[in-house]
Protein backbone atom coordinates (compact mmCIF):
# COMPACT_ATOMS: atom_id res chain seq x y z
CA UNK A 1 0.00 0.00 0.00
CA UNK A 2 1.30 3.53 -0.59
CA UNK A 3 2.00 5.46 2.14
CA UNK A 4 -0.40 8.70 2.31
CA UNK A 5 1.17 12.30 1.55
CA UNK A 6 2.46 13.85 4.74
CA UNK A 7 -0.12 16.58 5.80
CA UNK A 8 0.62 20.03 4.64
CA UNK A 9 1.90 21.38 8.36
CA UNK A 10 4.48 18.22 8.03
CA UNK A 11 6.14 18.90 5.05
CA UNK A 12 9.21 20.48 4.37
CA UNK A 13 9.13 24.31 4.41
CA UNK A 14 10.12 24.21 0.23
CA UNK A 15 7.28 22.44 -0.40
CA UNK A 16 4.91 24.48 1.95
CA UNK A 17 6.25 27.50 0.64
CA UNK A 18 5.46 25.71 -2.71
CA UNK A 19 2.28 24.47 -2.71
CA UNK A 20 0.58 25.92 0.30
CA UNK A 21 -2.65 24.36 0.80
CA UNK A 22 -3.59 23.46 -2.87
CA UNK A 23 -2.38 19.79 -2.68
CA UNK A 24 -5.92 18.19 -3.52
CA UNK A 25 -7.45 17.67 -6.94
CA UNK A 26 -8.31 21.04 -7.93
CA UNK A 27 -9.00 22.12 -11.42
CA UNK A 28 -7.95 25.48 -12.21
CA UNK A 29 -4.83 27.31 -13.16
CA UNK A 30 -1.58 26.04 -11.51
CA UNK A 31 -0.48 29.90 -11.35
CA UNK A 32 -2.74 31.99 -8.66
CA UNK A 33 -5.06 34.51 -10.34
CA UNK A 34 -4.62 37.57 -9.62
CA UNK A 35 -8.11 39.13 -8.66
CA UNK A 36 -7.12 42.62 -9.51
CA UNK A 37 -10.41 44.03 -8.14
CA UNK A 38 -11.53 46.45 -5.59
CA UNK A 39 -14.95 44.88 -4.99
CA UNK A 40 -17.17 42.34 -5.41
CA UNK A 41 -20.33 41.01 -7.28
CA UNK A 42 -22.74 39.45 -5.12
CA UNK A 43 -24.57 36.99 -6.35
CA UNK A 44 -27.76 38.58 -4.91
CA UNK A 45 -28.73 40.19 -1.77
CA UNK A 46 -28.53 37.30 0.12
CA UNK A 47 -24.76 37.62 -0.05
CA UNK A 48 -24.63 41.01 1.34
CA UNK A 49 -27.20 40.26 3.89
CA UNK A 50 -24.68 37.22 4.90
CA UNK A 51 -21.97 39.40 5.04
CA UNK A 52 -24.12 41.86 7.17
CA UNK A 53 -24.15 38.88 9.56
CA UNK A 54 -20.82 38.31 9.64
CA UNK A 55 -20.12 35.72 7.53
CA UNK A 56 -16.07 35.36 6.59
CA UNK A 57 -16.40 33.97 3.69
CA UNK A 58 -18.26 36.77 1.65
CA UNK A 59 -16.16 38.58 -0.36
CA UNK A 60 -17.39 42.69 -0.17
CA UNK A 61 -14.19 44.87 -0.72
CA UNK A 62 -10.28 44.54 -1.15
CA UNK A 63 -8.75 46.11 2.12
CA UNK A 64 -11.17 43.45 3.98
CA UNK A 65 -10.25 40.30 1.92
CA UNK A 66 -9.12 39.65 -1.24
CA UNK A 67 -8.52 35.98 -2.94
CA UNK A 68 -4.82 36.54 -4.12
CA UNK A 69 -4.00 37.87 -0.92
CA UNK A 70 -5.63 34.72 1.11
CA UNK A 71 -3.82 32.72 -0.58
CA UNK A 72 -0.31 34.07 -0.33
CA UNK A 73 -1.85 34.37 3.74
CA UNK A 74 -2.41 30.99 3.74
CA UNK A 75 1.19 29.76 2.14
CA UNK A 76 2.69 32.10 4.87
CA UNK A 77 0.51 30.82 7.75
CA UNK A 78 1.84 27.29 6.30
CA UNK A 79 5.03 28.18 6.31
CA UNK A 80 4.93 29.74 10.04
CA UNK A 81 3.40 26.74 11.42
CA UNK A 82 0.56 28.51 12.92
CA UNK A 83 -2.68 29.36 12.71
CA UNK A 84 -2.78 32.23 10.38
CA UNK A 85 -0.91 34.86 8.97
CA UNK A 86 -1.99 38.34 7.65
CA UNK A 87 -0.45 40.29 5.07
CA UNK A 88 -0.05 44.03 5.01
CA UNK A 89 1.22 46.38 2.73
CA UNK A 90 5.11 46.96 3.78
CA UNK A 91 6.57 45.87 6.94
CA UNK A 92 6.30 48.77 8.40
CA UNK A 93 2.04 48.34 8.30
CA UNK A 94 2.43 45.15 9.25
CA UNK A 95 4.21 46.29 12.76
CA UNK A 96 2.41 49.47 13.59
CA UNK A 97 -1.06 47.57 13.11
CA UNK A 98 0.22 44.25 14.80
CA UNK A 99 1.25 46.79 17.91
CA UNK A 100 -1.84 48.97 18.07
CA UNK A 101 -3.83 45.84 18.18
CA UNK A 102 -2.49 45.53 21.45
CA UNK A 103 -1.83 48.53 23.37
CA UNK A 104 -3.82 51.12 24.34
CA UNK A 105 -3.59 54.77 25.85
CA UNK A 106 -1.16 54.56 29.55
CA UNK A 107 0.45 51.12 28.29
CA UNK A 108 4.35 50.14 28.13
CA UNK A 109 6.45 47.90 25.76
CA UNK A 110 9.89 46.89 26.50
CA UNK A 111 11.90 46.64 23.89
CA UNK A 112 15.13 45.35 22.97
CA UNK A 113 17.05 48.34 22.03
CA UNK A 114 18.95 47.26 18.31
CA UNK A 115 15.93 47.60 15.65
CA UNK A 116 14.71 48.45 12.51
CA UNK A 117 15.52 52.65 12.05
CA UNK A 118 11.56 52.76 11.02
CA UNK A 119 10.50 50.46 14.14
CA UNK A 120 12.54 52.46 16.52
CA UNK A 121 11.81 55.71 15.45
CA UNK A 122 7.66 54.58 15.76
CA UNK A 123 8.43 53.91 19.71
CA UNK A 124 10.40 57.34 20.03
CA UNK A 125 8.53 59.57 17.75
CA UNK A 126 5.21 58.22 17.25
CA UNK A 127 3.77 56.03 20.32
CA UNK A 128 4.70 58.53 22.71
CA UNK A 129 2.13 60.87 21.25
CA UNK A 130 -0.57 58.34 21.80
CA UNK A 131 0.16 58.08 25.59
CA UNK A 132 2.32 54.59 24.86
CA UNK A 133 5.81 54.40 26.03
CA UNK A 134 8.95 51.98 25.49
CA UNK A 135 11.76 51.06 27.22
CA UNK A 136 14.60 49.20 26.86
CA UNK A 137 15.93 45.75 28.39
CA UNK A 138 19.77 44.92 27.43
CA UNK A 139 19.75 41.82 25.21
CA UNK A 140 22.40 40.06 27.49
CA UNK A 141 20.39 40.97 30.80
CA UNK A 142 16.73 39.65 30.01
CA UNK A 143 16.33 38.43 33.67
CA UNK A 144 16.08 42.56 33.94
CA UNK A 145 12.08 41.67 32.17
CA UNK A 146 10.81 40.72 35.33
CA UNK A 147 11.92 43.37 37.80
CA UNK A 148 11.10 46.14 35.14
CA UNK A 149 7.64 44.41 33.62
CA UNK A 150 4.81 46.73 35.31
CA UNK A 151 0.79 46.12 35.60
CA UNK A 152 1.06 48.56 32.35
CA UNK A 153 3.62 46.52 30.56
CA UNK A 154 1.46 44.72 27.64
CA UNK A 155 4.28 43.81 24.94
CA UNK A 156 7.98 42.61 25.11
CA UNK A 157 9.46 43.03 21.62
CA UNK A 158 12.44 41.91 19.99
CA UNK A 159 14.51 41.79 16.95
CA UNK A 160 17.15 38.93 16.52
CA UNK A 161 19.50 38.98 14.08
CA UNK A 162 19.74 43.17 14.53
CA UNK A 163 20.16 45.46 12.00
CA UNK A 164 22.90 46.19 11.46
CA UNK A 165 25.21 44.83 14.15
CA UNK A 166 24.03 40.90 13.14
CA UNK A 167 23.41 40.98 17.14
CA UNK A 168 21.47 38.22 18.79
CA UNK A 169 18.59 37.78 21.31
CA UNK A 170 17.75 34.51 22.75
CA UNK A 171 14.20 34.27 22.06
CA UNK A 172 13.73 31.11 24.37
CA UNK A 173 14.99 32.93 27.06
CA UNK A 174 13.25 36.08 26.77
CA UNK A 175 9.80 33.85 25.93
CA UNK A 176 10.58 32.37 29.66
CA UNK A 177 11.21 35.85 31.18
CA UNK A 178 8.29 36.93 29.90
CA UNK A 179 6.35 34.31 31.28
CA UNK A 180 7.58 35.29 34.85
CA UNK A 181 7.11 38.72 34.54
CA UNK A 182 3.65 38.04 33.42
CA UNK A 183 3.11 36.24 36.93
CA UNK A 184 4.17 38.91 38.62
CA UNK A 185 1.99 41.42 37.48
CA UNK A 186 -1.14 38.56 37.01
CA UNK A 187 -1.92 40.03 33.16
CA UNK A 188 -0.71 38.61 29.75
CA UNK A 189 2.73 40.31 27.79
CA UNK A 190 3.12 38.76 24.47
CA UNK A 191 6.32 38.46 23.26
CA UNK A 192 6.76 39.95 19.54
CA UNK A 193 9.60 38.69 16.95
CA UNK A 194 10.69 40.89 13.84
CA UNK A 195 12.22 37.71 12.24
CA UNK A 196 12.66 39.86 8.83
CA UNK A 197 16.38 39.23 8.82
CA UNK A 198 16.58 35.39 9.96
CA UNK A 199 13.11 34.97 7.73
CA UNK A 200 11.20 31.68 8.64
CA UNK A 201 13.42 29.25 6.87
CA UNK A 202 16.13 29.69 9.57
CA UNK A 203 14.22 30.80 12.44
CA UNK A 204 10.75 29.83 13.87
CA UNK A 205 10.29 32.82 16.78
CA UNK A 206 6.63 30.75 17.41
CA UNK A 207 8.20 27.49 17.54
CA UNK A 208 10.70 29.16 20.09
CA UNK A 209 7.32 30.07 22.37
CA UNK A 210 7.01 33.84 20.70
CA UNK A 211 3.61 34.61 20.18
CA UNK A 212 3.54 37.43 17.24
CA UNK A 213 5.91 36.79 14.38
CA UNK A 214 6.75 40.11 11.79
CA UNK A 215 8.05 39.92 9.24
CA UNK A 216 8.95 42.93 6.23
CA UNK A 217 7.64 40.70 3.40
CA UNK A 218 9.92 43.68 0.65
CA UNK A 219 12.90 41.53 2.19
CA UNK A 220 13.77 37.82 2.03
CA UNK A 221 10.11 36.66 1.32
CA UNK A 222 10.08 38.86 -1.75
CA UNK A 223 13.62 38.18 -2.49
CA UNK A 224 13.88 40.03 -5.95
CA UNK A 225 13.41 43.67 -5.27
CA UNK A 226 10.20 44.33 -6.09
CA UNK A 227 7.41 43.97 -4.19
CA UNK A 228 6.82 46.13 -1.10
CA UNK A 229 4.65 43.57 1.62
CA UNK A 230 4.85 42.60 5.50
CA UNK A 231 3.51 40.00 7.15
CA UNK A 232 2.04 39.06 10.47
CA UNK A 233 1.74 35.58 11.96
CA UNK A 234 0.03 33.90 15.12
CA UNK A 235 -2.96 32.60 16.64
CA UNK A 236 -6.57 32.98 14.65
CA UNK A 237 -7.65 35.33 17.65
CA UNK A 238 -4.81 37.29 17.34
CA UNK A 239 -4.39 37.88 13.80
CA UNK A 240 -8.31 38.75 14.24
CA UNK A 241 -7.26 41.89 16.41
CA UNK A 242 -4.90 43.01 13.60
CA UNK A 243 -7.43 42.84 10.74
CA UNK A 244 -9.34 44.99 12.53
CA UNK A 245 -6.28 47.19 12.68
CA UNK A 246 -6.04 46.71 9.17
CA UNK A 247 -9.02 47.57 8.15
CA UNK A 248 -8.67 51.34 9.69
CA UNK A 249 -5.62 52.09 9.25
CA UNK A 250 -5.91 51.00 5.47
CA UNK A 251 -2.33 48.87 5.25
CA UNK A 252 -3.61 46.11 3.33
CA UNK A 253 -1.96 44.47 0.52
CA UNK A 254 -1.92 44.95 -3.34
CA UNK A 255 -3.52 41.60 -5.14
CA UNK A 256 -0.73 42.17 -8.01
CA UNK A 257 2.10 42.37 -4.46
CA UNK A 258 0.55 39.40 -3.18
CA UNK A 259 0.89 37.47 -7.15
CA UNK A 260 4.40 38.78 -6.78
CA UNK A 261 5.02 36.95 -3.45
CA UNK A 262 3.69 33.84 -4.31
CA UNK A 263 5.77 33.63 -6.94
CA UNK A 264 8.52 34.66 -5.09
CA UNK A 265 7.67 32.12 -2.68
CA UNK A 266 8.28 29.07 -4.42
CA UNK A 267 12.10 29.80 -4.78
CA UNK A 268 12.33 31.51 -1.45
CA UNK A 269 13.79 27.64 0.47
CA UNK A 270 16.48 27.67 -2.44
CA UNK A 271 17.61 31.75 -2.59
CA UNK A 272 17.57 31.46 1.31
CA UNK A 273 19.95 28.18 1.34
CA UNK A 274 22.08 29.63 -1.15
CA UNK A 275 22.42 33.59 0.30
CA UNK A 276 23.21 31.80 3.65
CA UNK A 277 25.99 29.72 2.10
CA UNK A 278 27.38 32.72 0.28
CA UNK A 279 27.03 34.36 3.51
CA UNK A 280 29.22 31.88 5.44
CA UNK A 281 31.83 31.96 2.36
CA UNK A 282 31.88 35.76 2.14
CA UNK A 283 32.30 36.62 5.77
CA UNK A 284 34.99 34.01 6.16
CA UNK A 285 36.96 35.67 3.58
CA UNK A 286 36.62 39.09 4.49
CA UNK A 287 37.57 38.14 8.28
CA UNK A 288 40.76 36.47 6.77
CA UNK A 289 41.06 39.64 4.58
CA UNK A 290 43.90 42.79 5.85
CA UNK A 291 42.02 45.57 4.85
CA UNK A 292 38.38 44.73 6.94
CA UNK A 293 39.08 45.70 10.42
CA UNK A 294 35.86 43.93 11.61
CA UNK A 295 32.98 41.27 10.61
CA UNK A 296 29.83 40.52 12.24
CA UNK A 297 28.56 37.82 11.19
CA UNK A 298 26.60 34.94 13.39
CA UNK A 299 27.74 32.32 11.61
CA UNK A 300 31.23 33.17 12.73
CA UNK A 301 32.85 31.49 16.40
CA UNK A 302 34.43 35.14 16.66
CA UNK A 303 30.27 36.60 16.75
CA UNK A 304 29.07 37.63 20.61
CA UNK A 305 26.31 35.93 19.61
CA UNK A 306 27.47 32.36 17.72
CA UNK A 307 26.40 30.05 20.54
CA UNK A 308 22.78 31.10 20.97
CA UNK A 309 22.54 31.56 16.71
CA UNK A 310 23.94 27.63 16.85
CA UNK A 311 20.65 26.75 19.42
CA UNK A 312 17.88 28.87 17.65
CA UNK A 313 18.67 29.23 13.98
CA UNK A 314 18.87 25.94 11.83
CA UNK A 315 22.40 26.81 11.19
CA UNK A 316 23.47 23.34 13.18
CA UNK A 317 24.19 21.99 10.12
CA UNK A 318 26.59 25.47 9.21
CA UNK A 319 23.88 26.99 6.78
CA UNK A 320 21.21 28.68 8.71
CA UNK A 321 22.86 31.93 9.65
CA UNK A 322 21.33 33.83 7.03
CA UNK A 323 22.20 36.47 4.48
CA UNK A 324 23.44 39.37 6.46
CA UNK A 325 27.02 40.90 7.23
CA UNK A 326 28.30 43.61 8.48
CA UNK A 327 32.04 44.72 8.24
CA UNK A 328 34.19 47.55 9.45
CA UNK A 329 36.51 49.13 7.67
CA UNK A 330 39.13 51.65 8.03
CA UNK A 331 38.82 55.31 7.65
CA UNK A 332 35.55 55.78 8.92
CA UNK A 333 32.72 56.92 7.18
CA UNK A 334 35.04 57.96 4.18
CA UNK A 335 36.36 54.62 3.95
CA UNK A 336 33.64 52.93 3.68
CA UNK A 337 31.94 55.04 1.27
CA UNK A 338 35.32 54.75 -0.76
CA UNK A 339 34.58 50.61 -0.93
CA UNK A 340 30.97 50.92 -1.64
CA UNK A 341 31.98 52.96 -4.50
CA UNK A 342 34.47 50.76 -6.10
CA UNK A 343 32.27 47.71 -5.86
CA UNK A 344 31.25 46.94 -9.28
CA UNK A 345 29.32 43.94 -8.65
CA UNK A 346 27.57 44.59 -4.94
CA UNK A 347 25.08 47.21 -6.05
CA UNK A 348 24.55 50.76 -2.97
CA UNK A 349 21.30 50.45 -2.53
CA UNK A 350 19.21 50.27 0.75
CA UNK A 351 17.34 47.32 1.10
CA UNK A 352 18.03 43.82 1.41
CA UNK A 353 17.30 40.24 1.03
CA UNK A 354 17.50 40.58 -3.23
CA UNK A 355 19.15 38.03 -4.89
CA UNK A 356 21.28 40.82 -5.65
CA UNK A 357 23.92 41.95 -3.41
CA UNK A 358 23.30 44.91 -1.52
CA UNK A 359 25.72 47.25 0.59
CA UNK A 360 24.60 50.41 2.40
CA UNK A 361 26.52 52.61 5.34
CA UNK A 362 24.17 52.18 8.30
CA UNK A 363 25.48 55.71 9.47
CA UNK A 364 23.91 57.04 5.86
CA UNK A 365 21.15 54.39 5.93
CA UNK A 366 19.26 52.95 8.49
CA UNK A 367 20.56 54.85 11.54
CA UNK A 368 20.36 58.12 9.87
CA UNK A 369 19.35 60.89 12.14
CA UNK A 370 20.14 59.32 15.09
CA UNK A 371 22.66 60.90 18.02
CA UNK A 372 25.43 59.48 18.81
CA UNK A 373 24.23 58.08 22.10
CA UNK A 374 21.86 56.39 19.99
CA UNK A 375 24.38 55.22 17.31
CA UNK A 376 26.68 53.71 20.52
CA UNK A 377 23.51 52.30 21.99
CA UNK A 378 22.72 50.33 18.51
CA UNK A 379 26.28 49.57 18.02
CA UNK A 380 26.76 51.48 14.40
CA UNK A 381 30.19 52.84 13.86
CA UNK A 382 30.89 54.74 10.69
CA UNK A 383 32.97 53.03 8.83
CA UNK A 384 30.49 49.70 8.78
CA UNK A 385 29.31 48.61 5.57
CA UNK A 386 26.03 46.09 5.64
CA UNK A 387 26.06 43.46 3.36
CA UNK A 388 22.80 41.61 1.73
CA UNK A 389 24.28 38.78 -0.03
CA UNK A 390 22.65 37.78 -3.02
CA UNK A 391 22.71 34.85 -4.83
CA UNK A 392 25.56 35.32 -7.56
CA UNK A 393 28.39 33.16 -7.93
CA UNK A 394 30.35 33.50 -4.89
CA UNK A 395 33.76 33.43 -6.51
CA UNK A 396 32.17 36.78 -8.34
CA UNK A 397 31.05 38.57 -4.72
CA UNK A 398 34.70 37.62 -3.33
CA UNK A 399 36.66 39.27 -6.13
CA UNK A 400 34.47 42.27 -6.20
CA UNK A 401 34.77 42.96 -2.50
CA UNK A 402 38.94 42.12 -2.96
CA UNK A 403 39.30 44.34 -5.48
CA UNK A 404 36.72 46.74 -4.28
CA UNK A 405 38.83 47.19 -0.76
CA UNK A 406 42.58 47.50 -1.83
CA UNK A 407 41.16 50.24 -4.62
CA UNK A 408 39.77 52.22 -1.39
CA UNK A 409 42.66 51.20 0.57
C1 LIG B 1 12.79 46.55 6.14
C2 LIG B 1 12.53 46.16 7.53
C3 LIG B 1 11.32 46.50 8.16
C4 LIG B 1 10.27 47.35 7.47
O1 LIG B 1 9.75 46.73 6.36
P1 LIG B 1 9.15 47.57 5.09
O2 LIG B 1 8.66 46.49 4.21
O3 LIG B 1 10.27 48.38 4.54
O4 LIG B 1 8.08 48.44 5.63
C5 LIG B 1 11.12 46.08 9.44
N1 LIG B 1 12.03 45.35 10.11
C6 LIG B 1 13.22 45.02 9.54
C7 LIG B 1 14.19 44.23 10.33
C8 LIG B 1 13.51 45.41 8.24
O5 LIG B 1 14.67 45.08 7.69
Amino acid sequence: MKSPAPLPEQQSLATRAIHGKKLYAFRGPVAPPIVQTSTYRFADSGDAIRYAQGDPDVYVYTRYHNPTVTEAEEHLALMAGTEKALLFSSGMAAITSAILSVVKKGDEILSTPALYGGTYRFFRDILPRHGITVRYIRPDALGSIVSMATKRTKIIYCETPTNPTLGIVDIAELVFRTRQAAKKVHHRILTFADNTFATVRNQNPLALGADVLLESATKYLGGHTDVMAGVVAGTASFISGAHTQLKYYGGCADPFAAYLLLRSLKTFDLRVRCQNRNAMALSGFLEAHPRVKRVLYPGLVSHPGHQIARRQMTGAGGDGFGGMVTIEVPGGARGAAGVCDALRVAVNAMSLGGVETLVSIPLYSSHVNMSAAELARHGVTPGMIRISVGIEGIQDIEADFDQALSVAG
